[in-house]
């Protein structure tokens, strides 16, 4: 019996420069397919909705791309007509990802009367060498500006992504980002080691002449610094690579690792309607082609059996580090409870100070993180006969 579906990812492709790292599904340049795309997202929305109805959502998520480079009316068209199909609650978590220098006191004046409610900037870092070595187009100064006006505007839940491991960053210039990040006193923070993906500046670089980024063993000393720096200023760490001050958790991203359902519109987006994992056209041209024209765009489905989804629950809750995976879930899917399951490999990752089991909770531990793709390993439920599709999650 399908559950009812509380999340949306709402996905803006648009950006004002490709970044030397990203690997994600973006739309460089002119802004002349911005228009046509949104009224592929309405009628996007209004398929989704006779296929399977969701909402009213608790969560409501725009992500890129820089869905930041919509204009204030844009995006409150856009979330009038989502809260008019599928509905939106009253308390919904409204996430908008900013480019630091796309955003200014009016836009996010504008931003917040639509029914924005949270805001995440792509900081990266505060140090301007590393910024120009990411090819990012905004500098630090553009960071604490963003945040002050965000302030301004109302705005109480204000996150930032930062990334280490990147070329020229030191221990030290780690250090000072985290330190003026904590004095701009943010509610939730996303770390993230640099992942050089294929068919990136980065990787085309690296392979040509080589890149000179920091050694994994200087970045398991940046990832142990910011835990420890991080928990001195009152930070949760609450997932593998996110922390927050209590009560500002992301509750969007929490959806992801609690392997609940979840709408997904426009380019390239996932969605998990279970039993079924879909991904829609990944070139925003013909996204809209198909959807104006009243195609499905969705290009990629995979069916998810109960036992696949009992080990993504686990795998995706073992990111969780207060809560770990809901084991009664698992057992409902597997038949067997899965600490039963998996005895024989829990007592040496205990010993070895990599798990911790507390009343039925079983977590990573913190300082396990950097070889937590070896405990996730040991953990699949894969040992089981009968088995589904591996499922994949990247580590920290
Ligand atoms: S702003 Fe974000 S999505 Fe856009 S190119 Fe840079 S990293 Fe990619």
């Amino acid at each position: 019996m399908p559950g009812h579906i509380e999340h949306l990812y709402v996905h803006i492709p648009f950006c004002p420069a490709k970044c030397d790292y990203c690997a994600f599904v973006t739309h460089i340049g002119s802004l002349k397919l911005v228009e046509p795309y949104l009224a592929a997202l309405c009628r996007e929305a209004e398929l989704r909705h006779r296929q399977r109805s969701g909402g009213p959502f608790k969560t409501l998520y725009f992500g890129g791309g820089t869905p930041s480079m919509l204009a204030p009316e844009q995006l409150w068209s856009l979330i009038q007509h989502v809260e008019a199909v599928m509905g939106l609650s009253s308390s919904c978590e409204i996430t908008v990802e900013c480019h630091p220098a796309t955003v200014s006191l009016p836009k996010l004046l504008g931003c917040r009367n639509a029914g924005v409610n949270r805001l995440s900037f792509g900081a990266e870092s505060l140090d301007d060498g590393e910024l120009a070595a990411l090819g990012r187009t905004h500098r630090s100064a553009d960071v604490a500006r963003a945040v002050d006006q965000a302030r301004a505007a109302g705005f109480t839940d204000i996150a930032l992504d930062l990334m280490y491991g990147i070329p020229q960053q030191t221990l030290e210039s780690w250090r000072n980002t985290l330190e003026r990040v904590i004095q701009m006193e943010v509610t939730h923070l996303s770390l993230y080691p640099l992942s050089i993906e294929p068919k990136t500046v980065f990787a085309k670089r690296k392979w040509r002449f080589g890149l000179d980024v920091p050694e994994d063993e200087s970045v398991v000393a940046m990832y142990e610094l910011a835990c420890g720096v991080l928990r001195d200023a009152g930070y949760e760490h609450y997932e593998v690579a996110n922390w927050a001050k209590p009560g500002h958790r992301c509750l969007h991203n929490l959806a992801y690792w609690r392997n609940a359902e979840f709408h997904g519109l426009g380019t390239g987006a996932h969605a998990y309607l279970h039993p079924y994992r879909t991904e829609n056209d990944p070139h925003t041209g013909s996204y809209i082609k198909r959807v104006l024209a009243g195609m499905d765009p969705v290009t990629v489905s995979e069916q998810v059996d109960v036992h696949t989804r009992a080990e993504e629950t686990m795998m995706l809750g073992l990111r969780l580090l207060r809560d770990g995976p809901d084991l009664g879930a698992v057992e409902r899917d597997l038949g067997r409870h899965p600490l039963e399951q998996l005895k024989d490999e829990i007592g040496p990752l205990i010993d070895a100070g990599l798990i911790s089991l507390t009343a039925d909770r079983l977590v990573l531990r913190e300082t396990a993180v950097p070889v937590a793709n070896e405990v996730w390993e040991r953990l699949l439920l894969s040992r089981l006969p009968a088995r589904g599709s591996t499922f994949a999650t990247p580590v920290m």
